[in-house]
């Protein structure tokens, strides 16, 4: 009998294997249908002996302290800044835009105060932002936002930006400094050893038994569990009775070229050309010395994997009520990416799953607390 059967060995049902067998000491039995642990930040050394991420490159980037103190105890570190440039007539130029950006692009040498000024100019007012496309336009103007963002965003949701939620290219601030980092997280890191490994300590608990390649619906009546955790596609469980949640899905296309680099940064957009959105060189991220290099270049699909979320009012009305069915399920938690429906980074879905524990043993606790007598 395991206390508990959670489905999904991506971050959101690690974390809480991990937290229910060592700090509860409950039983747990982990179930995926993938022939590997670490769901989407899975990683591997392909033929060439180069780390690479089968599911398009992961970057870790957090502000919680208490996420990155809890995976430290998994992993240690190397610290890693990623840094993008976007392919845009012909010229590289750094993503997210910044004062470099806005120099290089005009030929001008504004400071901070003028770039301000500069884009304050081409920005147009906005009375409310809803939209992906009333972020951009509404921050740098219709041309910046026609070089950068429309076409990538297309590419990416065959959607038009003014159809996705404004969350969507929110992502991707302005910047008046020369601050050319995609992020500015206070922690920027990547697993020293790769995620496989850091996933692997997490599952290494006598509690913990993991069942891999196994869908968990061929399986669910000949297992004897308490309660269930479920982190695949929230739809997927309740049986499409509500019809599909929209996701979007991604085919990778991997290289290993005899050379030992192939481009200028971890990270290389193209908005305007080719059918795949970004090249990422894998060797940026992991620091491996090697001869050769490994490239991923990212296909959008509307078929495949679940990967994205798209966030836009109709999805989101559509969640709504499978959320509502999931909330009548007091012996079943939803948690992670595809179970909530959200367009969470990794270090989100870590939190998402630390509060899910805290709410589960303290509910538990209350449960367990004998009642007063009256
Ligand atoms: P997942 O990792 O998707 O795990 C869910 C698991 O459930 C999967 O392994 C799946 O096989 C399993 N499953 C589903 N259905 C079943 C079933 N019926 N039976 C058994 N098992 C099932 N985040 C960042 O912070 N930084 C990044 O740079 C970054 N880059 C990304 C790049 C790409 C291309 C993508 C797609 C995502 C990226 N993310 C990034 C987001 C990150 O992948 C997610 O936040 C995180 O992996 C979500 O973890 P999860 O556990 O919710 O879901
Ligand atoms: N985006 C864009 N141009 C870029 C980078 C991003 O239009 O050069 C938009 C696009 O809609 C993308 C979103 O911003 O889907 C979020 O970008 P991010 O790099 O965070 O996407 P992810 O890494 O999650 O795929």
């Amino acid at each position: 009998m395991y206390d508990y059967l959670i489905v999904g060995a991506g971050f959101a049902g690690c974390v809480l294997a991990e937290k229910l067998a060592s700090v509860t000491n409950k039983k747990v039995l982990i179930i995926d249908k993938r022939n590997h642990i670490a769901g989407n930040a899975y990683d591997h050394y392909d033929k060439a002996g180069i780390l690479v991420h089968k599911y398009g490159p992961h970057i870790f980037h957090t502000n919680s302290k208490e996420v990155y103190n809890y995976l430290s105890q998994f992993t240690e570190w190397r610290n890693y800044q990623h840094r993008v440039l976007a392919n845009v007539d012909g010229q590289l130029f750094p993503i997210p835009i910044n004062l470099n950006t806005i120099n290089q692009m005009y030929g001008l040498n504004l400071n901070s105060d003028e770039v301000t000024d500069f884009l304050a100019s081409k920005a147009e007012k906005k009375s409310e932002v809803l939209t992906s496309e009333d972020v951009v336009v509404g921050s740098v103007g219709r041309e910046l936002y026609e070089k950068f963002f429309k076409g990538y965003t297309k590419k990416q949701w065959d959607l038009d930006p003014s159809e996705l939620n404004a969350s969507v290219t929110a992502r991707i601030p302005t910047r008046t400094n020369k601050d050319n980092r995609y992020f500015t997280d206070t922690y920027q890191v990547m697993p020293l050893y790769g995620y496989t490994k850091m996933f692997e300590k997490m599952l290494d608990h006598p509690n913990i038994n993991i069942m891999l390649n196994t869908n968990y619906k061929d399986v669910m009546t000949e297992i004897n569990y308490r309660k269930l955790i479920f982190t695949g596609p929230v739809d997927e469980y309740f049986d499409f009775q509500y019809g599909k949640l929209p996701y979007r899905s991604l085919e990778f296309k991997f290289e290993t070229l005899d050379q030992e680099k192939f481009q200028e940064t971890g990270t290389i957009n193209y908005p305007n050309d080719y059918a795949f959105t970004r090249i990422t060189e894998f060797k940026y991220l992991s620091g491996q010395k090697h001869e050769k290099t490994s490239l991923v270049y990212e296909f959008p699909k509307s078929e495949g994997d679940p990967y994205y979320p798209i966030p836009k009012p109709e999805n989101a009305e559509l969640y709504k009520k499978y959320q509502d069915l999931a909330a009548q399920l007091e012996n079943v938690h939803f948690v992670g990416r595809l179970a909530t429906y959200k367009y969470y980074n990794m270090d989100q879905v870590v939190a998402q799953a630390l509060t899910t524990f805290k709410k589960i043993t303290s509910s538990e606790l209350l449960a367990e607390e004998p009642l007063e007598k009256t």
